[in-house]
């Protein structure tokens, strides 16, 4: 282990089944190297179906006390909870860095983004109020009520390791729901760090469970059980489609965050300096792999060549470099198909017509490193028009009028984020309501945050996460009719 750690205890090489740190049964294990070097940083438990079958039931075991808690004694447990994250945010960062590549200031801005998830559903969950319907009849009552789902399942991703952990967890706990976890088997030091966390602040055990290993197997148990009823997924369309129908025998409840393929649209009449440092914002932060990056941006005649000029210089400031070297903007991309995914969608690119208009300074190169390119003459027939690319790769389509962008930016079956920039208050309203996604931001660069629903529409998925929406996915709604009175 090359980690210098605080708090070593935060580096966990186990999975947690029912309140015990644990190996799988059959003691196979999994290597979890580091994108930037390559190096084994440790192993995982590669957890079967009986494990996580263990770990449904120590889930399914813990329920009834833990709902029968009071919000407010489960939101103490979350308060302790997050004070332990934000204690260790340094700790936190390292693992993450290490294992998903990120540099160290974007890995601990995304712990202090988990944690205000905890914090913001210890709050949230003093506040799920049902209410009172006006009866038909005198001598009746009828009282809706908001009730956990129950036992809770969340298969994560390796882009945001932490967020996406305390995103889904920290609400199902807050609602009285305990959880089964499986984070990506990429990158799952930074869960089982926020797990031993979990322990440390005094979670029964049994409450909050956490699998590690291939997926497929752990994800069979989890939608094919019974006894989980609620499915909180993030990650790929695929494989969010194949959880769906797996998940369809138990009719499951679902949340699931999906692909993206978000356009970023530059009208004539924008603010070109506050449009660039958006667009550097969405498309580079963790090397452009996010769901919510701006894979197509679309930039209106008059200001095209402008806007490209500008967005080059700031390019040029981009510095590639592994994660933890100080300076680092870009690191690593998460694995070899990665890297292969975004050569392909540039060299394709530039096989229909696009330009290589800038590139950053080579930096660290060879890898899993690559370089951030601005491509110009982008069009629809190109891949990177129609698939996310999940890298530094910005590709700048042109377009004439307000109604081409708008069916531009809307030719996707995808449907999560849209950005677009115009200091024109009219066009704002008009191409706000028409952009089909379900974030639509203006003149900013970003919208994740804890009081505001993330989520999207389309093929980019079911539900809401964040807000109090975030915590409604782990309630139901029982109405309860009293007669006779
Ligand atoms: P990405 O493209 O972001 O890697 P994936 O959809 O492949 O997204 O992975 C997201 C999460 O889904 C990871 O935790 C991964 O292990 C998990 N996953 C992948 N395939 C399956 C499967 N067949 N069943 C359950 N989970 C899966």
């Amino acid at each position: 282990m090359t980690l210098t750690l605080k708090y070593p205890a935060l580096f966990v090489q186990r999975a947690f089944i029912g309140g015990e740190w644990t190996g799988a049964r059959s003691g196979a294990t999994l290597e979890v190297d580091n994108p930037a070097t390559g190096a084994t940083i440790g192993t995982i438990p590669d957890c079967g179906e009986a494990d996580t079958q263990a770990a449904v039931d120590a889930a399914s075991a813990a329920w009834p006390a833990w709902r029968a808690k009071t919000a407010g004694e489960r939101a103490a447990l979350l308060e302790r909870w997050y004070a332990l994250v934000m204690d260790n945010v340094v700790d936190l960062g390292r693992i993450m860095t290490a294992e998903q590549g990120k540099p160290i200031a974007e890995a601990e801005g995304e712990i202090r983004y988990a944690a205000s998830f905890i914090k913001w559903f210890a709050e949230e969950g003093r506040r799920t109020d049902g209410h009172i319907i006006p009866a038909p009849e005198a001598n009746r009552r009828i009282l809706l009520m908001k009730e956990p789902v129950g036992v809770s399942a969340a298969i994560t991703p390796w882009n945001f390791p932490a967020a996406m952990i305390t995103r889904k967890c920290a609400p199902a706990l807050a609602a009285g729901c305990p959880v089964v976890v499986k984070p990506s088997e990429l990158t799952p030091y930074s869960a089982l760090a926020l797990v031993k966390l979990a322990e440390d602040a005094g979670f029964p055990k049994g409450v909050f469970n956490i699998v590690t290993g291939q997926a497929a197997p752990i994800g069979s148990v989890l939608t094919g059980s019974e006894t989980v009823r609620k499915l909180s997924f993030t990650g790929s369309t695929r494989v969010g489609a194949l959880l769906m129908r797996q998940s369809a025998d138990t009719i499951k409840r679902l949340s699931l965050e999906l692909g993206g393929n978000a356009p970023l649209m530059v009208f004539d009449d924008a603010d070109l300096d506050l449009a660039v440092a958006a667009t550097m914002a969405s498309k580079f932060r963790n090397a452009g792999q996010t769901c919510v990056c701006a894979n197509r941006i679309l930039v209106q005649d008059g200001v095209y060549d402008a806007f490209a000029e500008k967005l080059a210089k700031a390019v040029a400031e981009l510095n590639v470099a592994p994660g933890d070297q100080a300076g680092s903007t870009i690191g690593p991309l998460i694995n070899a198909a990665a890297v292969e995914k975004v050569t392909a969608h540039i060299e394709d690119a530039l096989a229909h017509g696009a330009t290589l208009f800038a590139k950053a300074p080579e930096g660290a190169t060879g890898g899993r490193f690559a370089t951030p390119v601005i491509l110009t003459g982008a069009t629809r027939d190109m891949r990177l028009a129609n698939e996310e690319t999940f890298g530094p790769v910005a590709p700048l389509f042109r377009f004439g009028d307000e109604a081409e962008g708008i069916a531009l930016a809307n030719d996707t079956s995808f449907g999560l984020a849209s950005y677009f920039y115009t200091e024109n208050l009219h066009r704002a309203f008009r191409v706000g309501e028409r952009l089909e996604a379900g974030m639509v931001v203006l003149n900013t660069g970003g919208m994740a945050m804890e009081m505001a629903p993330f989520g999207g529409i389309k093929q980019s998925g079911l539900g809401r996460e964040g807000a109090h929406a975030g915590i409604d996915e782990y309630l139901e709604t029982k109405a309860f009719h009293i007669g006779g009175l």
